[in-house]
């Protein structure tokens, strides 16, 4: 039985999109060519932009695509020309978009400190971008959104949010945000493609320049196939059931904390999303549970993967406070809408498992 419990890190592709994609693949032709097959492409692609600018309630001319939520995040900080501050547990996509970043602390919850984000608004005058994630990645932590655009209104800051892992999962509310990030893969689109949502005519500087395509923001030939399974699973968000996904990662934890007294959930004192769940196994490494894990057929995450699969230390963690020797034990379990119950019950056989036999060593 294979078990896939890694949403965060990517979401199984939906049907819907799949099917778009197969279909797109007889089409051929440039959408900015002037015949009749780059027309063809050029509208499909203009429905896929309505589709997802009407999910998102803006205009179709303010979806941006790019490739992918990192692109996105890069175009928001590297294109705006004045300060940036951003939260200490933001992706590795915006902490490192721009070396001048201001970061401001996040408190032991794991929420942005507001009062310290008001110090850094007062602090200088010109123009800033305050980038602040809609829920991380590592520990599902919802942000207070509305309360940071108040605070950015008032010093008249633009606010961008990579809203990556919360789209379809909790209801947002775009209220004052100028600039948001989508990745299609974590709704379960294609990898590789995402958007940049501009609710405003933001003064942002291309960064990739050439043939103009997307408003000049963003030169290069679409990602036809991509845009197409972007937006019909953009579309398909709306028959997942997320108060579902939770019943099943509150019956995970309860179980577990049911049955081992020495469990340690992490950051789990602030809202946080519906699937998300961060469990310490003290004494036991996280790589050493995620392969124990993996050779069990179920698929988790250790809290920081980089791309070279190893495991670093997690920067969230660290930031909320949180002891290195718990965070080192710790693992992510990211749940989505294919989870089932026998899943979630086999899922804590395997952890009791692996902390019987540590015990026993
Ligand atoms: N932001 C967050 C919060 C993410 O979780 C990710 C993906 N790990 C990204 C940005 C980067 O997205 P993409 O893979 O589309 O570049």
């Amino acid at each position: 039985m294979s078990l896939y419990l890694d949403y965060n890190a990517t979401a199984p592709l939906c049907e819907q999109a799949k099917k778009v994609m197969i279909e797109g693949m007889d089409w051929s032709g440039n959408a900015s060519s002037v015949h009749h097959f780059g027309r063809q492409v050029r509208q499909k692609i203009e429905e896929a932009r309505q589709n997802i600018g009407d999910f998102f309630q803006v205009k179709a001319g303010d979806v941006i695509f790019t490739s992918g939520a990192t692109e996105a995040n890069h175009l928001s900080l590297c294109g705006f020309e004045g300060r940036v501050i951003v939260s200490a547990i933001e992706h590795d996509s915006i902490d490192q978009a721009r070396p001048d970043r201001e970061v401001c602390p996040v408190g032991p919850k794991g929420t942005i400190d507001l009062n310290a984000l008001e110090v850094l608004l007062q602090s200088q005058e010109g123009p800033v971008l305050v980038s602040i994630m809609a829920a991380n990645n590592e520990t599902g932590t919802i942000q207070p959104i509305k309360e940071v655009v108040a605070l950015a209104r008032k010093y008249n800051a633009f606010v961008h949010c990579d809203a990556v892992q919360a789209i379809g999962r909790i209801p947002l509310l775009w209220n004052g945000i100028d600039l948001f990030s989508v990745s299609a893969h974590k709704l379960g689109g294609p990898q590789g493609v995402g958007a940049l949502i501009m609710r405003t005519d933001m003064p942002l500087k291309a960064q990739l320049r050439g043939g103009g395509q997307e408003r000049s923001f963003r030169s290069g030939t679409e990602n036809f196939l991509g845009i197409l399974g972007f937006a019909a699973a953009v579309m398909a968000i709306k028959e997942q059931n997320w108060n579902f996904v939770k019943t099943l990662r509150d019956r995970l934890e309860s179980q577990l904390k049911d049955q081992c007294s020495d469990v340690i959930f992490l950051g789990h004192e602030a809202p946080r999303l519906p699937n998300t769940a961060v469990i310490a196994m003290k004494g036991v490494k996280s790589a050493t549970q995620v392969m124990n894990f993996d050779l069990a057929g179920i698929a988790i995450s250790a809290g920081s993967a980089c791309s070279s699969g190893k495991v670093k230390r997690s920067r969230v963690l660290a930031a909320m406070g949180i002891a290195e020797e718990l965070a080192a034990c710790s693992v992510r379990v990211s749940l989505g809408p294919t989870s089932s119950e026998e899943l979630i019950d086999r899922f804590v056989d395997v952890w009791l498992n692996i902390y019987e036999r540590a015990q026993a060593k």
